[in-house]
């Protein structure tokens, strides 16, 4: 695609998320908005989630979803959620009979996603749920079916796909803008902290692939638009070190695609990482940093110069676009753009990527 205008660009972004979106956005959309119900007060909900629900156009708050009265307290007060719409983990089927709750927002530790998320379905609310969409091929399937059979929507919590330059690199890339692609680099970690439920594998399911490293993997997808058909991954872990006895720290894993791209990815628990870079015939497009929750940074280097290339901020940021895309495939009929299908894609890949650095071989997929 030939660049154009800024204007050009994001007229160009908004055309290709209605279509992916299968008209989830493209109709009128009507004034009710959407409810939703969060499951877990911890950190990512409420310092994250919680207070975008400002910026939304379709969805709103409605509802809250806690092991711990404290928090139901406190952030009931705060968001104005009245004493009937707060409930406990053992209160939690009865959102069934709430009818202000039209979906359920899963934000528990990832071993929780799959039973929160078809007992959401079975009450037969929507269902958003974070990424990892779950710790297992076969948990996504069961929620994709239970999802199904209740008639509802499933949608995985991947903001960077309502962020602006993450938009514009996917058309980008998918457009050949730098040539066609040859290689992408994607690299996602951060050094963690000890004594918390995401270094303890029955609640995440693993270490920092499950992580952060689905960043990295989630970006080569989207960049490319393609599935991987090979995978070959080394780890490395430091099992002396208190955080890493039972979950991964580092792994490095490479991924072939249909078109012959090659993605060279990174995940770390104990590195400072947050890029990637797609780099084609005739020069390559760097986001650094590329998935932070704000601040990303766009370089382009084409016909031998290099550029930063700065997009005006979006009246909608990441985290009110998802709440509000979900909103508006359920008011207009349409099928998210990041469906059930996305986390389960994730999950098979990152499951080749253990199995691959377990054994030591190369893992071809979609045979
Ligand atoms: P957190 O530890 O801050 O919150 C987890 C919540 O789950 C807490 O309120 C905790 O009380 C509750 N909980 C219920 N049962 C629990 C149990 N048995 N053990 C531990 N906690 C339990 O974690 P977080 O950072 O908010 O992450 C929650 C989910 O959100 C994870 O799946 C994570 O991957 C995801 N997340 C996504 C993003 C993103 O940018 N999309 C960012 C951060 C986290």
């Amino acid at each position: 695609m030939a660049i154009g205008s800024r204007r050009e660009i994001l007229g160009g972004l908004g055309a290709g998320i209605m279509l992916a979106g299968a008209g989830a956005c493209a109709s009128a959309t009507s004034s009710r908005k959407i409810g939703y119900a969060i499951v877990g007060l911890g950190s990512y909900a409420t310092r994250q989630i919680m207070p975008n629900f400002a910026g939304c156009d379709h969805a709103r708050l409605v509802a809250l979803v806690s092991g711990t009265p404290a928090k139901l307290d406190q952030y009931g007060a705060q968001y104005g959620i009245p004493a009937t719409h707060r409930y406990s983990y053992a209160d939690y089927d009865r959102i069934r009979d709430n009818p202000d709750i039209d979906a359920v927002y899963v934000v528990l530790p990832n071993a929780m996603h799959a039973e929160y998320s078809i007992r959401a379905a079975q009450a037969g609310k929507h269902v958003m749920c974070e990424k990892p969409m779950a710790t297992s091929v076969a948990e996504c399937e069961a929620m994709i079916a239970a999802c199904r059979k209740a008639g509802t929507k499933l949608m995985i919590g991947y903001r960077s796909r309502f962020e602006p330059y993450n938009r514009l690199a996917i058309e980008l890339a998918r457009g050949s803008h730098v040539g066609p692609t040859r290689f992408i680099t994607a690299e996602h970690g951060f050094s963690i902290q000890p004594n918390q439920w995401r270094l303890d594998r029955p609640l995440s399911g693993g270490g920092s692939m499950m992580d952060i490293g689905i960043y990295s993997l989630n970006a080569a997808r989207y960049l490319t638009g393609e599935e991987p058909v090979e995978v070959s991954a080394i780890e490395s872990t430091d099992h002396s070190d208190p955080r890493f006895r039972t979950v991964e720290d580092r792994v490095s894993f490479v991924l072939r695609f249909p078109s012959g791209i090659v993605a060279n990815c990174i995940s770390s628990y104990s590195s400072g990482h947050n890029g990637y870079r797609v780099i084609g015939t005739e020069g390559w497009i760097d986001m650094e940093p590329a998935t932070p929750y704000a601040g990303q940074a766009m370089t382009i280097r084409k016909d031998g110069v290099t550029a930063p290339r700065t997009l005006a901020a979006p009246a909608k940021n990441q985290f009110a676009g998802q709440l509000d895309h979900l909103a508006e495939s359920i008011l207009n009929g349409g099928t998210p753009i990041v469906p059930g299908e996305e986390g389960l894609a994730d999950l098979r890949v990152i499951e080749a990527i253990y199995r691959s650095a377990a054994e030591r071989v190369k893992i071809r997929l979609g045979a």
